[in-house]
Protein backbone atom coordinates (compact mmCIF):
# COMPACT_ATOMS: atom_id res chain seq x y z
CA UNK A 1 0.00 0.00 0.00
CA UNK A 2 1.22 3.42 -1.22
CA UNK A 3 1.47 5.85 2.11
CA UNK A 4 3.32 8.84 0.03
CA UNK A 5 1.55 10.60 -3.14
CA UNK A 6 2.89 13.09 -4.89
CA UNK A 7 0.97 15.01 -7.28
CA UNK A 8 3.63 16.80 -9.20
CA UNK A 9 7.09 15.48 -9.38
CA UNK A 10 9.82 15.72 -12.19
CA UNK A 11 10.73 12.43 -12.42
CA UNK A 12 12.43 12.32 -15.53
CA UNK A 13 15.13 14.41 -13.98
CA UNK A 14 15.35 12.16 -11.24
CA UNK A 15 15.13 8.49 -12.65
CA UNK A 16 15.55 6.80 -8.91
CA UNK A 17 12.89 4.29 -7.13
CA UNK A 18 10.77 5.67 -4.48
CA UNK A 19 9.36 2.80 -2.44
CA UNK A 20 6.27 3.39 -0.89
CA UNK A 21 5.75 6.42 -3.38
CA UNK A 22 2.78 7.04 -5.76
CA UNK A 23 4.01 9.77 -8.21
CA UNK A 24 2.58 11.76 -10.79
CA UNK A 25 5.57 12.75 -13.52
CA UNK A 26 4.99 16.16 -15.32
CA UNK A 27 6.78 17.11 -18.55
CA UNK A 28 8.33 20.40 -19.54
CA UNK A 29 8.49 20.42 -22.81
CA UNK A 30 9.11 17.44 -26.06
CA UNK A 31 12.21 15.63 -24.74
CA UNK A 32 11.07 15.45 -21.02
CA UNK A 33 7.93 14.43 -22.70
CA UNK A 34 9.44 11.85 -24.59
CA UNK A 35 11.40 10.56 -21.38
CA UNK A 36 8.46 10.90 -18.74
CA UNK A 37 6.27 8.29 -21.20
CA UNK A 38 9.09 5.67 -21.06
CA UNK A 39 8.93 5.81 -17.14
CA UNK A 40 5.35 4.62 -17.14
CA UNK A 41 5.06 2.03 -14.06
CA UNK A 42 3.14 0.75 -11.17
CA UNK A 43 3.70 3.75 -9.40
CA UNK A 44 4.23 6.20 -11.96
CA UNK A 45 1.39 8.01 -13.58
CA UNK A 46 2.87 10.41 -16.78
CA UNK A 47 2.25 13.29 -17.76
CA UNK A 48 2.85 14.78 -21.05
CA UNK A 49 3.33 18.91 -21.85
CA UNK A 50 4.97 22.48 -22.46
CA UNK A 51 5.93 24.66 -19.31
CA UNK A 52 5.05 28.37 -19.69
CA UNK A 53 8.53 28.90 -19.09
CA UNK A 54 9.35 26.68 -22.21
CA UNK A 55 6.76 28.00 -24.25
CA UNK A 56 9.29 30.75 -26.10
CA UNK A 57 11.59 27.79 -28.01
CA UNK A 58 9.29 24.67 -28.00
CA UNK A 59 7.15 23.48 -31.62
CA UNK A 60 3.32 22.54 -30.28
CA UNK A 61 3.01 20.25 -32.86
CA UNK A 62 5.50 17.66 -31.87
CA UNK A 63 4.15 17.97 -28.83
CA UNK A 64 0.54 17.79 -29.29
CA UNK A 65 0.61 13.84 -30.48
CA UNK A 66 1.89 12.87 -26.86
CA UNK A 67 -0.68 13.69 -24.93
CA UNK A 68 -3.44 10.47 -26.18
CA UNK A 69 -0.26 8.36 -24.82
CA UNK A 70 -0.55 9.76 -21.36
CA UNK A 71 -2.36 9.87 -18.44
CA UNK A 72 -2.78 13.26 -17.96
CA UNK A 73 -1.49 16.87 -19.10
CA UNK A 74 1.15 18.84 -17.66
CA UNK A 75 2.87 20.68 -16.65
CA UNK A 76 1.25 23.07 -18.26
CA UNK A 77 -0.65 26.60 -18.07
CA UNK A 78 1.00 30.52 -17.62
CA UNK A 79 3.25 32.36 -15.81
CA UNK A 80 2.88 36.07 -15.65
CA UNK A 81 6.52 36.66 -13.29
CA UNK A 82 8.79 34.54 -14.86
CA UNK A 83 8.02 33.16 -18.56
CA UNK A 84 9.58 34.61 -21.55
CA UNK A 85 6.77 34.22 -24.02
CA UNK A 86 4.20 36.88 -24.43
CA UNK A 87 0.57 36.03 -22.25
CA UNK A 88 -1.07 35.54 -26.07
CA UNK A 89 1.38 32.92 -26.60
CA UNK A 90 1.13 31.29 -23.28
CA UNK A 91 -2.79 31.23 -23.50
CA UNK A 92 -2.47 29.72 -27.11
CA UNK A 93 -0.24 26.73 -26.37
CA UNK A 94 -2.28 26.05 -22.49
CA UNK A 95 -5.46 26.17 -24.83
CA UNK A 96 -4.31 23.69 -27.28
CA UNK A 97 -3.12 21.81 -24.82
CA UNK A 98 -6.36 21.52 -22.63
CA UNK A 99 -8.39 21.22 -26.02
CA UNK A 100 -6.20 17.79 -27.19
CA UNK A 101 -6.43 16.30 -23.46
CA UNK A 102 -9.50 14.79 -24.18
CA UNK A 103 -10.74 14.84 -20.52
CA UNK A 104 -7.51 13.74 -19.17
CA UNK A 105 -6.43 15.30 -15.71
CA UNK A 106 -4.72 18.98 -16.15
CA UNK A 107 -1.23 19.68 -14.10
CA UNK A 108 -1.51 23.53 -14.09
CA UNK A 109 1.38 26.25 -13.14
CA UNK A 110 -0.38 29.21 -13.13
CA UNK A 111 2.24 31.72 -10.82
CA UNK A 112 0.76 35.23 -10.86
CA UNK A 113 -2.05 34.52 -13.49
CA UNK A 114 -4.56 32.22 -11.09
CA UNK A 115 -7.74 33.48 -12.65
CA UNK A 116 -6.91 33.64 -15.78
CA UNK A 117 -5.41 29.86 -15.62
CA UNK A 118 -8.68 29.13 -14.05
CA UNK A 119 -11.33 31.15 -16.32
CA UNK A 120 -9.47 28.94 -19.11
CA UNK A 121 -10.29 25.65 -17.68
CA UNK A 122 -13.66 26.47 -17.15
CA UNK A 123 -14.39 27.57 -20.70
CA UNK A 124 -12.81 24.78 -21.81
CA UNK A 125 -15.43 23.26 -19.75
CA UNK A 126 -12.14 20.74 -18.23
CA UNK A 127 -13.40 18.44 -15.08
CA UNK A 128 -10.07 17.55 -13.33
CA UNK A 129 -7.39 19.82 -12.82
CA UNK A 130 -4.50 20.36 -10.66
CA UNK A 131 -2.98 24.28 -9.10
CA UNK A 132 0.37 22.79 -8.28
CA UNK A 133 2.06 24.97 -5.50
CA UNK A 134 -0.64 27.11 -5.03
CA UNK A 135 0.10 30.79 -3.47
CA UNK A 136 -2.48 32.91 -5.52
CA UNK A 137 -5.76 34.77 -3.88
CA UNK A 138 -7.63 32.80 -1.19
CA UNK A 139 -10.92 34.21 -2.72
CA UNK A 140 -10.12 31.95 -5.65
CA UNK A 141 -9.88 28.31 -3.30
CA UNK A 142 -13.97 27.96 -3.28
CA UNK A 143 -14.16 28.32 -6.70
CA UNK A 144 -11.29 25.57 -7.27
CA UNK A 145 -13.45 23.67 -4.54
CA UNK A 146 -17.10 24.39 -6.20
CA UNK A 147 -15.19 23.33 -9.79
CA UNK A 148 -13.84 20.36 -8.29
CA UNK A 149 -10.46 20.65 -8.59
CA UNK A 150 -7.63 20.53 -6.53
CA UNK A 151 -4.20 22.40 -5.00
CA UNK A 152 -1.26 20.73 -4.30
CA UNK A 153 0.88 21.65 -0.81
CA UNK A 154 5.17 22.01 -1.68
CA UNK A 155 7.66 21.44 0.75
CA UNK A 156 7.89 24.96 0.76
CA UNK A 157 5.09 25.01 3.23
CA UNK A 158 7.31 24.46 6.27
CA UNK A 159 8.39 28.37 5.89
CA UNK A 160 6.48 30.22 2.72
CA UNK A 161 3.65 32.01 4.30
CA UNK A 162 1.45 32.54 1.44
CA UNK A 163 1.63 28.77 0.96
CA UNK A 164 0.64 28.51 4.51
CA UNK A 165 -2.46 30.44 4.39
CA UNK A 166 -4.02 28.76 1.73
CA UNK A 167 -3.45 25.00 3.53
CA UNK A 168 -5.42 26.93 6.66
CA UNK A 169 -8.30 28.17 4.21
CA UNK A 170 -8.85 25.20 1.85
CA UNK A 171 -11.28 22.72 2.08
CA UNK A 172 -9.55 18.92 3.04
CA UNK A 173 -11.37 17.66 0.20
CA UNK A 174 -8.94 19.98 -1.92
CA UNK A 175 -6.01 19.26 -0.57
CA UNK A 176 -2.88 16.74 -2.67
CA UNK A 177 0.90 17.04 -1.51
CA UNK A 178 3.68 17.25 -4.44
CA UNK A 179 7.39 17.63 -4.09
CA UNK A 180 8.08 19.06 -7.48
CA UNK A 181 11.03 17.23 -7.49
CA UNK A 182 13.76 17.50 -9.48
CA UNK A 183 13.34 21.34 -8.88
CA UNK A 184 15.87 23.23 -7.16
CA UNK A 185 14.76 25.42 -4.60
CA UNK A 186 16.83 27.84 -2.55
CA UNK A 187 19.76 26.12 -3.23
CA UNK A 188 17.72 22.24 -2.45
CA UNK A 189 16.65 19.65 -4.97
CA UNK A 190 13.56 18.59 -3.97
CA UNK A 191 12.45 14.76 -4.05
CA UNK A 192 9.25 12.86 -3.49
CA UNK A 193 11.41 11.67 -0.12
CA UNK A 194 10.07 15.64 0.89
CA UNK A 195 6.81 14.17 1.48
CA UNK A 196 6.70 12.60 4.69
CA UNK A 197 8.24 16.37 6.39
CA UNK A 198 5.35 18.11 4.91
CA UNK A 199 2.68 15.66 5.81
CA UNK A 200 3.81 16.28 9.50
CA UNK A 201 3.68 20.21 8.84
CA UNK A 202 0.03 19.51 7.81
CA UNK A 203 -1.25 17.18 10.82
CA UNK A 204 0.24 19.83 12.88
CA UNK A 205 -1.15 22.59 11.29
CA UNK A 206 -4.94 21.40 10.81
CA UNK A 207 -4.84 19.70 14.08
CA UNK A 208 -5.19 16.33 12.27
CA UNK A 209 -3.88 12.69 12.99
CA UNK A 210 -1.37 11.99 10.25
CA UNK A 211 -2.82 8.62 9.36
CA UNK A 212 -5.98 10.21 8.86
CA UNK A 213 -4.51 12.95 6.83
CA UNK A 214 -3.39 10.13 4.43
CA UNK A 215 -6.17 8.74 3.91
CA UNK A 216 -7.90 11.43 3.01
CA UNK A 217 -4.86 13.16 0.58
CA UNK A 218 -5.04 9.29 -0.88
CA UNK A 219 -8.40 9.52 -1.21
CA UNK A 220 -8.63 13.00 -3.21
CA UNK A 221 -5.72 11.69 -5.45
CA UNK A 222 -7.42 9.07 -6.51
CA UNK A 223 -10.55 11.55 -7.68
CA UNK A 224 -8.11 13.93 -9.29
CA UNK A 225 -6.37 10.88 -11.30
CA UNK A 226 -9.73 9.04 -11.39
CA UNK A 227 -7.99 5.42 -10.58
CA UNK A 228 -8.63 3.14 -7.14
CA UNK A 229 -5.68 1.98 -4.93
ZN1 LIG B 1 6.98 21.75 -11.59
Amino acid sequence: MYKYFDAHCHYSFLRKRYEGYFIAAVSMDYQSSLDTLSLKSDNILVGVGIHPWRVHEEDINRVLPLINRADFVGEVGLDYRFAKASRDLQIAYFERQIEESKGKLINVHALDAWEDAFNILIKHNVKRAIFHWYTGPLTLLKDIEGAGYFISINPSVTFQKKHQNVLEKADLRILLTESDGGYEYRGKLLEPTDIPEILIYMSKVLGLDEDYLIRIIRDNYARAFSISF
